[in-house]
Order: structure tokens, then C-alpha cells, then sequence
């Protein structure tokens, strides 16, 4: 079975770079579609073919479902690469790119949909083994006597989320059953006006967990394997800002347990293409909270600790093709990390766009970047702040940690504000160093 032939990539920045590589090493042609703001993308610069779909606004460009199709369509492509964010987990978009006679590059429509749905998704995991928080397995309904019992049945503190919620947004904890009911109205109403749908559903509220996730690819032949874990416990408002592979300090047996759940689950529900079961890890045990039916910013740790190329194996399967390797041929070894270098003021956290006078990438043994950015480049105002992955290597924790201090010393970027100095001190956080810090820390850590 050959690979696609012509993949449009409809996304930009960093991702869009990283799949342009991809298929540039799969020899496979590509088409960069972009804004307006964007013509001076690295990706579009060295793409075989380019074109303008919108304005700037992502509302008219990158998230416009007919202009992308139709790039496909006059360019003669075959393959829809989403990247993640903007249409990647748009199941209506998958749909309608299979429907015009393209081959989307994930999983299908019907998988998206229901993942998209966390009640949905959390019901379809408990049935495939995968453990989930204890909660009010269902969405919540009218009886608000049935609310205030389920709340009371899990133990205060829960939290409120919406079911189409996504990007950390949709979310409200609830300390005492006083405040559950306005909460659980006002959710509803965010969640309405924000993802078009009022379902929201009630989790334990865990209160020192970590983020710990595990990254699965499957192919259309049967076949579902693991790449180990990530954790992404340092975020700010729900927003992953370092992340490594593996989490450390995991028990074997409770990993692969769960990694045996995670398998299980993808051919139970049929998947195909690289997707991530995300769990919170407390006490020894995992967790359930969403899965992403997407590659993901992270990926690139899991790549190191493993030496296989998720992007690559996810045009792999979407051709038809089986994954190229099975899960004995996996060997984990090593560390990694990744800091996430965001355009942004390092005190508000506010955007920091504009012209990037100097650009210096870090390197050496162990790192690699993964950027767009170029001296001269200068950041659009209209899209998501990253502007840059560092990413370390080591054979233990220590030395990749070691690595990266060294490579954020090296790292230049002038013009504009970014987190680079946030990132400077996290690395040298003996806490962090010790590793296994919650979800919580970094929040604490700023604001105290
Ligand atoms: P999103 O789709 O918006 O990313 P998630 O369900 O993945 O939402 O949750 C995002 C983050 O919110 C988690 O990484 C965690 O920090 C926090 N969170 C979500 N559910 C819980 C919970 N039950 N207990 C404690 N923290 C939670």
C-alpha cells in the first residue's frame, strides 16, 4: 500500500513545521496553507506548494472547513494533516474531508465525536478497563436533588466540567455543597455560550495530583501500542509549560497496568492514528480525565525516550498502512525534556508579538528545538504564543536535565518578551529536580 502522495498541512507555526519534515523525509509532497499574517512562515517558505486561505483571523483561515478542502482540492492533494489545536479534534472537519475524497490524518470522524464528548468518552473508557475519577458517571440533569446526592456520594471537593470543554477552560471547583448548585449553573451557562452545549458532568476534585499521560498509536489493521508516559504536571491555569518522558517515580506494575488498559482501549474503540490517554496519578493510582485524538505539543519527549517518529507513523496508518513496528520492538531508554517557549511577558503572561530581531537555537549533544522562529521573523498578534520546543536527551534524568539548563543558557531571542527566564529557574528548582511535583506546584511557586 503506498503513502499519500500530497498532504495539505492546515496548520501552522511549529507543528506545521514539524509535519512538513515528516513528509519531507517520507518523500511525500506538500501543500502549506496559511493566513494572510503568515506568508513568512518557515513551513510555507519550504513547502513544494503554498496557498492563501483567509485573513488572519483563525475564524476565516485556519478553522475555515471549505477553504482548506478546497486547497486540497486545486493543489490535487490526497492527505489532510490537522496538526493539533485549531480543526484537529473538529470531528464535523474529519468527516468532511473523508466526505470530499481526502484521507484525514487521524482517527476517524466517529471516534473523534465520541472522545470529543468527555461523558462519552469516560463511560466508552470504564467499559475498556481504563480507570477513571470517581464521579457522577453520567452527565448531570434537571434533579438537582440527584446533583447535590452524586456530590455528596463522591465527597467534596468536585469538580464541575463541561463535557465539550477543552484547552483547561469549562471547569469550576466546588469546595461545599452550599455552592454546588450556583456552580453547577453557571458552568452550564459558560459552557453553552463557549462550546455550544450546557452538559457538564461532576469528578472528584483530586487535590495534589499529577498529570501523567500516556501515548498510544494504532494502526487499521488491529494493531495498538504504547510509547510510554509523559508528565506534564508544571502548568499554569491548566496550560502544560514543561513536560518530561517518563514520569518519574512510577511503579512498573502500576504502569503497565495501565499502559495494558490503554492498548485495550484503543481496539476497543477502534482507533487509528497517534492519539493520548491523560490521567491524573495520585497516591499510586491513575486516574481517567480525557483523551486526545491528536498528536500533541509534547510529543517530541516520547520520541526521544524512544526513537520513533509519531508523526511519521500517524501518515503511516492514515495511508492504510500498518504501524512499522510492534510493541517488543519498543525499547525505552533514557530522559527527556520539553520547554515550551511561548511569545509572552514574563510577569503578566500576557502576548508579547512582534518583530524577533535575533534568534539563537540552543545545541549540542541531547537537544533539539523545533521551531519556526528566524531572525527577522516577526510574531503574528492573532495566533497561540508558542514560538519555540527545547527539548533535552540523556541516558539518565539528570544528564537531560543537565542538558537543558544549558541549552536555556544558549537560547537567545531578542525583539520580544518570552517565558525563557521562567523556564531558566524551573530547571534549577530542587523540587522539580527531585521530581513527581503536582499540578499545583507551579501555580504556588508563582504565586508565592
Ligand atoms: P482540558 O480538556 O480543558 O485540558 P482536562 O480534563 O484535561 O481539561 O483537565 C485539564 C487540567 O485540569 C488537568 O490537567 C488538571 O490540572 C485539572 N483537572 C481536571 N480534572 C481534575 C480533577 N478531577 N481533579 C483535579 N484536577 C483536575
Amino acid at each position: 500500500m503506498p503513502l499519500l502522495d500530497k498532504v495539505v498541512i492546515a496548520n501552522r507555526g511549529e507543528i506545521a513545521l514539524r509535519v512538513l519534515r515528516a513528509c519531507k523525509e517520507l518523500d511525500i509532497k506538500t501543500v502549506a496553507v496559511h493566513s494572510q499574517a503568515d506568508r513568512d512562515l518557515m513551513h510555507v517558505k519550504l513547502a513544494d506548494e503554498s496557498v492563501c486561505i483567509g485573513p488572519a483571523p483563525s475564524t476565516e483561515s485556519y478553522l475555515n472547513i471549505p477553504a482548506i478542502i478546497s486547497a486540497a482540492e486545486v493543489t490535487d492533494a490526497v492527505g489532510i494533516h490537522p496538526g493539533y489545536g485549531f480543526l484537529a479534534e473538529n470531528a464535523d472537519f474529519a468527516e468532511q474531508v473523508e466526505k470530499s475524497g481526502f484521507t484525514f490524518i487521524g482517527p476517524s470522524a466517529d471516534v473523534i465525536r465520541l472522545m470529543g464528548d468527555k461523558v462519552s468518552a469516560i463511560e466508552a473508557m470504564k467499559a475498556a478497563g481504563v480507570p477513571t475519577v470517581p464521579g457522577s458517571d453520567g452527565p448531570l440533569d434537571e434533579d438537582s436533588d440527584r446533583t447535590l446526592e452524586v456530590a455528596r456520594r463522591i465527597g467534596y471537593p468536585v469538580i464541575i466540567k463541561a463535557a465539550a470543554g477543552g484547552g483547561g477552560r469549562g471547569m469550576r471547583v466546588v469546595q461545599s455543597e452550599a455552592a454546588l448548585l450556583n456552580a453547577v449553573f453557571v458552568t452550564q451557562s459558560e459552557a453553552a455560550a463557549a462550546f455550544g452545549s450546557d452538559k457538564v458532568y461532576i469528578e472528584k476534585f483530586l487535590e495534589n495530583p499529577r498529570h501523567v499521560e500516556v501515548q498510544v498509536l494504532a494502526d487499521s489493521h488491529g494493531n495498538a501500542v504504547h510509547l510510554g508516559d509523559r508528565d506534564c504536571s508544571l502548568q499554569r491555569r491548566h496550560q502544560k509549560v514543561l513536560e518530561e518522558a517518563p514520569a518519574p517515580g512510577i511503579p512498573d506494575d502500576a504502569r503497565e497496568e495501565v499502559y495494558a488498559a490503554c492498548v485495550n482501549a484503543c481496539k476497543e474503540i477502534g482507533y487509528c492514528g497517534a492519539g493520548t490517554f491523560e490521567f491524573l496519578y495520585e497516591d499510586g493510582g491513575f486516574y481517567f480525565i480525557e483523551m486526545n485524538t491528536r498528536v500533541q505539543v509534547e510529543h517530541p519527549v516520547s520520541e526521544m525516550i524512544t526513537g520513533i517518529d509519531i508523526v511519521k507513523e500517524q501518515i503511516r496508518v492514515a495511508s492504510g498502512m500498518p504501524l512499522s513496528f510492534a510493541q517488543e520492538d519498543v525499547s525505552f531508554q533514557g530522559h527527556a525534556f520539553e520547554c515550551r517557549i511561548n511569545a509572552e511577558d514574563p510577569r503578566t503572561f500576557m502576548p508579547s508579538p512582534g518583530p524577533v530581531s535575533h534568534f539563537h537555537a540552543p545545541g549540542g549533544n541531547g537537544i533539539r528545538v523545533d521551531s519556526h522562529l528566524y531572525g527577522g521573523y516577526s510574531v503574528p498578534p492573532h495566533y497561540d504564543s508558542l514560538i519555540a520546543k527545547i527539548i533535552s536527551y540523556g541516558e539518565t534524568r539528570e544528564v537531560a536535565l543537565a542538558r537543558m539548563r544549558q541549552a536555556l543558557e544558549e537560547l537567545v531571542v531578542e525583539g520580544i518578551r518570552t517565558n525563557a527566564d521562567l523556564h531558566r529557574e524551573l530547571v534549577r528548582d530542587s523540587a522539580f529536580a527531585r521530581g513527581g511535583v503536582s499540578i499545583h506546584y507551579l501555580e504556588k511557586r508563582l504565586n508565592g
